[in-house]
């Protein structure tokens, strides 16, 4: 039997219904469209997709949005003055930061520079600490989404073991956290963890963000198996992706039209074959990460408004 596929796009689609929905509503409350700046540092191309396709879905929700581009070249000053004349900036309501940021600007130091008030990716501190201390917060988007997904498809989460892997500030660490609340049983693994595959063959619910492509296979897998691809890994070579898919797939065809094609973490034919549920690579994860986005938007901007007690 194939896994099913979970329909992140789905799910998605309804989180930004009724964020369009609650929008509306606060408009008509307050006569004020949340605000959201996305800002981009340098001129990565995945980035700039994303970016492009967060601000679209702003606009689709019926609210404002703006893009903040900055060359690669920027000092680090220079973002962190944009970055506070933003939080300055009383019409906007939501900051996010692009990541990666190019290697000579220190992350830590730009998400300290955020107003946590307006930290719609809620990687600032003190809405880490509020996450962890199940205080109201800004959840990570990616993690939020997942959560999500998982709760929409009625999928148990509940004393079921959730292996993650990959640690990272975004994704794993947050999603630890959002699992354990909902007491899942719930081990981290990360590169330096040994004999991966007799560690993620023991979960129920697998979740992968590592940032390898098709890393994960058939002996990660416990058959019946929930599996959760976060990974987006654009992979150009047509060998490779013939291999992953099959020589016959529309996928090696892609990459031949369009230069690449989005491949998870998680070997999708592998996964397929052996797991009961699993998100494909695109049209799970990454529609769900832009829906949670809008919602945390709509949050702080309710926030901001003191429509909603903190
Ligand atoms: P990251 O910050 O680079 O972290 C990667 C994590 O994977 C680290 O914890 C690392 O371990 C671990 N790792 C690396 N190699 C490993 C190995 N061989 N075995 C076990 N663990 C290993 O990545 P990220 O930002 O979380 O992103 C991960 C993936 O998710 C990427 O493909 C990214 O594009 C994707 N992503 C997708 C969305 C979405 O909306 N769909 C959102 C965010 C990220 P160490 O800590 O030991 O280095």
């Amino acid at each position: 039997m194939e896994a099913e596929l979970l329909d992140g796009a789905a799910v998605a689609r309804a989180i930004r219904g009724e964020v369009a929905r609650d929008v509306a509503e606060l408009v008509k409350q307050t006569g004020k469209v949340p605000r959201l700046a996305a800002v981009l540092v340098g001129d990565d191309p995945a980035s700039q997709v994303y970016v492009r396709n967060k601000v679209a879905a702003c606009l689709e929700a019926g609210m404002r949005s703006e893009e903040v581009r900055l060359p690669a070249a920027t000092p680090q000053d220079r973002v962190l003055a944009r970055v506070r004349q933003l939080n300055e900036d009383a019409d906007i309501d939501g900051i996010l930061v692009q990541l990666p940021l190019p290697r000579a600007i220190d992350r830590a130091a730009v998400i300290l520079a955020l107003d946590p008030a307006k930290d719609v990716d809620g990687l600032h501190p003190l809405n880490a600490g509020r996450l962890l201390m199940k205080l109201d917060a800004p959840v990570p988007c990616t993690p939020a989404g997942i959560v999500d997904l998982l709760e929409r498809c009625r999928l148990p989460i509940a004393g079921q073991h959730a292996v993650i892997v990959g640690r990272s500030d975004i994704v794993g660490r947050p999603l630890s956290i959002l699992m354990m609340q909902r007491d899942a049983t719930v081990t981290v693994c990360h590169s330096k963890t040994r004999d991966l595959p007799s560690v993620t063959r023991q979960a129920d619910i697998l979740i992968a963000a590592i940032g390898r492509p098709a890393f994960l296979g058939r002996d990660h897998i416990r058959p019946g198996a929930t599996v959760i691809d976060v990974g987006v890994n654009r992979v150009d070579d047509a060998a490779a992706v013939a291999a992953i898919f099959g020589s016959d797939s529309p996928r090696v065809r892609q990459v031949r039209e369009r230069g690449y094609t989005l491949v998870g973490d998680v070997h999708p034919v592998e996964a397929a074959a052996r797991a009961a549920h699993l998100t494909p690579v695109p049209g799970g994860i990454g529609p769900l990460t832009i829906a949670c986005l809008l919602r945390n938007t709509l949050r702080a901007a309710r926030l901001r408004r003191r429509l909603v007690a903190q």
